[in-house]
């Protein structure tokens, strides 16, 4: 039996909205999550590829959320000249369903309650506090947490600018002859003009395909496929979805504050998004635990209490990766291809860089 007043109400099931809704919990908030969709995890808009950060940041396990281990990636330019990385650490392939459902539990667990397949719709201001229109009912919360993803509608209602730039991603999982070790990464103009391609193995058997561009996303996805494999193989699981990047100007509104996707928590040299999330979800339990504890829920107190805290930790990150970004993309496929073949002082650099934070260790 759902309440009628709320400390946070969070709308989206992912990754962030999931954490923030278990860590507001675990401090003695009362939390409602709502997720349009009717299952926690479903559809999988995801690679799932994350760096050993995985195992802390989501509380669960290695063998809940686990698929495959790998140490190594190839980089491959236009002419398939290659660089091999290797990792000290590993890089996970992780089941994204088994993530974001195990991280709800342990939200469910904290005694957050969770209600599916509704809808947020609207809100609207009633003194110092929301309500919030959803598809079955009207709630009232002292603080709305969006997390609904790259198109925000808790960002769009509440007037928060997202950034502009976007890619759209295409996965298919393909039966294959693959090194169950190696992560292979492809770019390119011909390949994409503003991405890259991708192969994660799952096993020796199959692999995650896919690519993200700008536009015309399926006719890129087909050839990279036609240039790797030759042939197409058998397919299986779908996936495609949004990939929005670049630096928020304000992630916080009376009330309000985005976490993950929604305020483009995205590294945007690869896409990857789980990581920075889950880093400021900690950040976005912890503002809305002091929010409440001071009674403070205006912009200005937010912006101090979250939007200030998790730019000390994502904002440099989250620059270095957009301008890898441009560089990466505004490089001709030559120069390219040239520094690849620069093989061990570039693999020497990118052996000590950390792969979520970029910087050198
Ligand atoms: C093809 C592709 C591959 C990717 N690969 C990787 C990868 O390998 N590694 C990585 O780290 N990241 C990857 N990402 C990015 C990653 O998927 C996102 O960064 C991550 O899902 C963000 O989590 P989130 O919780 O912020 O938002 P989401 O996971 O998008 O969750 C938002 C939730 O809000 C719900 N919602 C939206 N609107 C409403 C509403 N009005 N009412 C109720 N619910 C609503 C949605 O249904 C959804 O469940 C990839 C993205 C794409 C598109």
């Amino acid at each position: 039996m759902l309440k009628n007043f709320y400390d946070v109400v969070i709308v989206g099931g992912g990754p962030a909205g999931c954490k923030t809704a278990e860590l507001a919990s675990s401090l003695g908030l009362s939390v409602l999550l709502i997720e349009e969709h009717e299952e926690i995890g479903k559809p999988v808009q995801c690679s799932g590829i994350n760096s050993h950060r995985i195992i802390s940041l989501s509380g669960l396990k290695e063998r809940e959320i686990v698929v495959n281990k790998v140490y190594k990636a190839r980089i491959f330019g236009d002419n398939e000249t290659f660089l091999e990385l290797k990792s000290p650490k590993p890089v996970y392939v992780i089941d994204r369903q088994k993530l974001d459902e195990g991280i709800a539990k342990l939200a469910i667990k904290r005694g957050c309650e969770i209600q599916t397949g509704v809808k947020f719709e609207n809100f609207k201001r009633r003194g110092n506090f929301l309500l919030v229109h959803t598809s079955s009912s009207t709630i009232k919360t002292k603080i709305l947490v969006g997390a609904d993803g790259p198109n925000s509608t808790v960002a769009k209602l509440a007037k928060i600018e997202m950034p502009k730039e976007y890619v759209i991603g295409y996965q298919q999982t393909i039966r294959g002859d693959f090194s169950d070790n190696i992560v292979e990464l492809w770019f390119g103009k011909t390949i994409t003009p503003d991405f890259f391609g991708w192969v994660i193995p799952e096993n020796d058997e199959w692999a995650r395909v896919g690519i993200a561009s700008k536009i015309n996303v399926g006719y890129y996805f087909e050839n990279f496929v036609r240039k790797r494999f030759g042939k197409n193989g058998e397919k299986k699981d779908i996936v495609a979805g949004i990939i929005r990047y670049g630096l928020i100007k304000t992630s916080v509104s009376d009330n309000i504050l985005l976490v993950g996707d929604a305020a483009s928590h995205i590294k945007a040299y690869s896409g990857g998004g789980i990581i920075y999330g889950l880093i400021a979800s900690h950040i976005a339990a912890k503002a809305c635990f002091n929010a409440v504890k001071s009674k403070r829920y205006d912009r200005k107190f937010l912006e101090k209490e979250y939007d200030f805290k998790w730019r000390m930790v994502l904002e440099r990150p989250i620059k270095r990766g957009l301008l890898l970004h441009k560089l990466l993309h505004s490089m001709p496929n030559n120069t390219f291809s040239a520094l690849l073949k620069l093989g061990k002082p570039l693999r020497f650099f990118l052996n000590k860089m950390d792969m979520d934070l970029l910087f050198t260790r």
